[in-house]
């Protein structure tokens, strides 16, 4: 059986947080699509394309690990890729909250659909993207907050 697990996101950007529950998740499933949501009403600091970028060369050794963009609901994406698994990192109980309410909802609307959490490591329980955005607007170096290999300080000013 093809295990495939959806990762959805903003990666605004992409943060070793995310990069972590990827690659612990790797055992787990045949593949891993990383999905990055267009949503209009949350204006984004970096382009799409930028992000889309960045994620494919964090993963460019694991061939399975793909990366898409997407518009509408997650469960619709899951129907047309023929996806059971949802992937989620887990933070704080306020992310529990969250995503709660989103899993029950979401196996409402496609009831063979799960929600896989895993637990974030303790150094990353802190590490959020809305964080990393303003160390980089404000010019500070969020280098040890973003994956190896990406310089998000240069790319970003260019
Ligand atoms: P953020 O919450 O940082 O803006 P996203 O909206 O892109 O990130 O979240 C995509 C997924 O990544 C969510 O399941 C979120 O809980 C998870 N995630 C984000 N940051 C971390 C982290 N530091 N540790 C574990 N999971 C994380």
């Amino acid at each position: 059986m093809n295990r495939k697990a959806l990762f959805p996101g903003s990666f605004d950007p992409i943060t070793r947080g995310h990069e972590s529950i990827v690659l612990r998740a790797l055992p787990l499933f045949d593949e891993i699509i990383v999905a990055i949501g267009i949503n209009e009403q949350k204006k984004s600091l970096f382009p799409l394309e930028q992000r889309k970028e960045w994620i494919k060369k964090v993963f460019s050794d694991y061939p399975s690990v793909e990366v898409i963009t997407y518009e509408g609901l997650t469960v619709d994406l899951c129907r047309r890729l023929d996806i059971s698994y949802i992937l989620r990192g887990l933070r704080t109980s306020a992310d529990f909250e969250f995503e709660r309410s989103i899993g029950q909802m979401n196996k409402k609307m496609l009831p063979d659909l799960e929600t896989v959490f895993l637990l974030t490591i303790p150094e990353h329980t802190a590490l959020n993207s809305g964080i990393v955005r303003d160390i980089i607007r404000n010019g500070g170096d969020a280098s040890q907050f973003i994956p190896e290999g990406i310089n998000i300080t240069n790319d970003f000013r260019k």
